[in-house]
């Protein structure tokens, strides 16, 4: 098969929020050639499945469903002319942001300025959790649920169990009581939900669907089709309690236990990786340890709003077009082997999270590169009232009270440093 070359200033991969607010910002910042590779018939990502309202408060100061927040990112982007090559799915990339991908036109070759990584998470399968029980049918990942009945028409069953109270899980006991089935229950391991509080309010307790805290799915039950479940009560080493051990009949189990960054191709080229979010390490430009590959969005670490996947993209987009541009970047030439992020990396600030914080997004800042900072992170637990404090060497620039704080709910703090620093820190109390 004949192997196509071109070159793009711009290279993202995936056509997701993230990947077009990217493209939107990079188009409004004037940088000409700004490429969207997706590997679906259509833009939109995960956004296109989620039928529901509860999108783009933040952003468009309206609720709107998946679909629609997606659209009005695909008509701005198509507005400012971003290329778009679809139906085609990045296979490689290197340490020199050469790209791979394979479409209708076979194979293509691509030089790229700047390479965002923007594709998405997927879902955590049943063999992660490792529950005993025959292969029958009638097990889903919630997601792959969500996408039967929102997108195919299909319905997965009559009597369901949900196993974790993430967001899609919580979502789905709704879409399903909502289509005729019946949701017995969501039994979450941990002591708190995984989900939003507002999908707690508005898809569980709206619905009288139970929500069974400290609890797991022990076994599931049936030869060809699944009958039931066996549920019980786990301890504080997250081991179930035999003793509390009882069957609940249903045909369907719909699993929402997590999600993962797809970060395959990063792994390729080297891409430091955090063992805890799965996702890129990355500075304050949201630039990899891989110059000039910068990431956003649910294969950065994984997101409950869509308004900040498009804010985070925005903030990458920002720095890979800075970076295309560069002057000392264009003399180089195109087949440049460094770039500013390798450079620069001297002056990177390492943030540390302290006590109550599992972990920061970015997760270092290269000094003096902005006026103010944004930190996201999640805590470890819940915290009513949190108080977060940004230190520097030790000592205290910022302090935020929060009302609660919940490892379910990304939270971000904002900081100015006016002095050099050799290490930043967040905690909660
Ligand atoms: C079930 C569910 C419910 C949600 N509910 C809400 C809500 O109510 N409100 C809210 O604000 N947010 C919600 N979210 C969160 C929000 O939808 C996500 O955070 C957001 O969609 C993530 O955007 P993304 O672009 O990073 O990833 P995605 O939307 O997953 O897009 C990634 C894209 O990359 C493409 N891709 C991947 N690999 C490649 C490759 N190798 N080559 C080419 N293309 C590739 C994929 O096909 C996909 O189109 C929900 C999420 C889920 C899953």
């Amino acid at each position: 098969m004949a192997v196509k070359m071109r070159t793009m200033q711009l290279a993202i991969i995936g056509g997701g929020p993230a990947g077009l607010s990217a493209a939107i910002r990079a188009r409004e910042m004037g940088l000409a050639d700004v490429w969207v590779i997706e590997r679906s018939k259509f833009l939109g990502g995960i956004l296109n499945q989620c039928i529901h309202h509860g999108f783009g408060v933040h952003i468009f100061k309206e609720e709107l469903t998946g679909p629609e927040y997606a659209q009005r990112l695909i008509d701005r982007a198509m507005e400012l002319g971003v290329n778009f090559a679809m139906e085609s799915m990045v296979i490689d990339i290197t340490h020199e942001r050469e790209l791979t991908y394979v479409s209708k036109l076979g194979l293509v070759n691509v030089q790229a300025g700047a390479i965002i990584l923007a594709m998405g998470c997927r879902e955590r399968p049943r063999g992660a959790v490792g529950i005993p029980g025959a292969r029958v049918a009638g097990i889903f990942a919630a997601g792959v649920a969500q996408e039967l009945v929102n997108m195919k028409g299909y319905m997965p069953g009559k009597r369901a169990v949900i196993l974790g109270s993430g967001d899609i899980g919580l979502i789905m006991a709704r879409r399903l009581t909502l289509e005729g089935a019946t949701v017995v229950g969501v039994y979450e391991i941990m002591p708190y939900s995984g989900g939003l509080k507002r999908n707690i309010a508005q898809c569980l307790n709206d619905y009288d669907i139970p929500l069974h805290l400290s609890h797991t799915v022990t076994r599931t039950v049936g030869e060809k089709r699944l009958t039931g479940v066996y549920v019980a009560k786990v301890d504080e080493n997250l081991l179930p309690i035999i003793e509390t051990e009882y069957f609940v009949p249903c045909d369907t189990l719909l699993l929402s236990v997590g999600l993962i960054p797809e970060n395959e191709l990063s792994k390729k080229i080297g891409v430091v990786l955090s063992p805890i979010t799965g996702g890129a390490l990355v500075n304050n430009r949201l630039e990899t340890s891989v110059p000039g590959v910068f990431s956003c969005g649910n294969v950065l670490h994984v997101h409950d709003l869509v308004d900040y996947v498009t804010l985070e993209a925005y903030e990458a987009a920002t720095y890979a077009v800075r970076f295309v541009q560069d002057e000392g970047i264009k003399r180089l030439g195109p087949f440049f082997r460094r770039g500013l992020g390798a450079i620069e990396n001297r002056d990177s600030i390492a943030i540390k999270p302290l006590t109550g914080v599992r972990y920061t997004v970015p997760m270092s800042i290269v000094h003096g590169s902005a006026e103010s900072y944004t930190v996201s992170f999640r805590s470890d637990g819940v915290y009513t009232p949190g108080v977060v404090k940004v230190l520097a060497d030790g000592r205290v620039i910022k302090t935020a009270r929060k009302r609660i704080i919940v490892p379910s709910e990304m939270a971000r703090v904002d900081f100015e440093i006016d002095m050099p620093v050799s290490e930043i820190a967040v905690t909660v109390e």
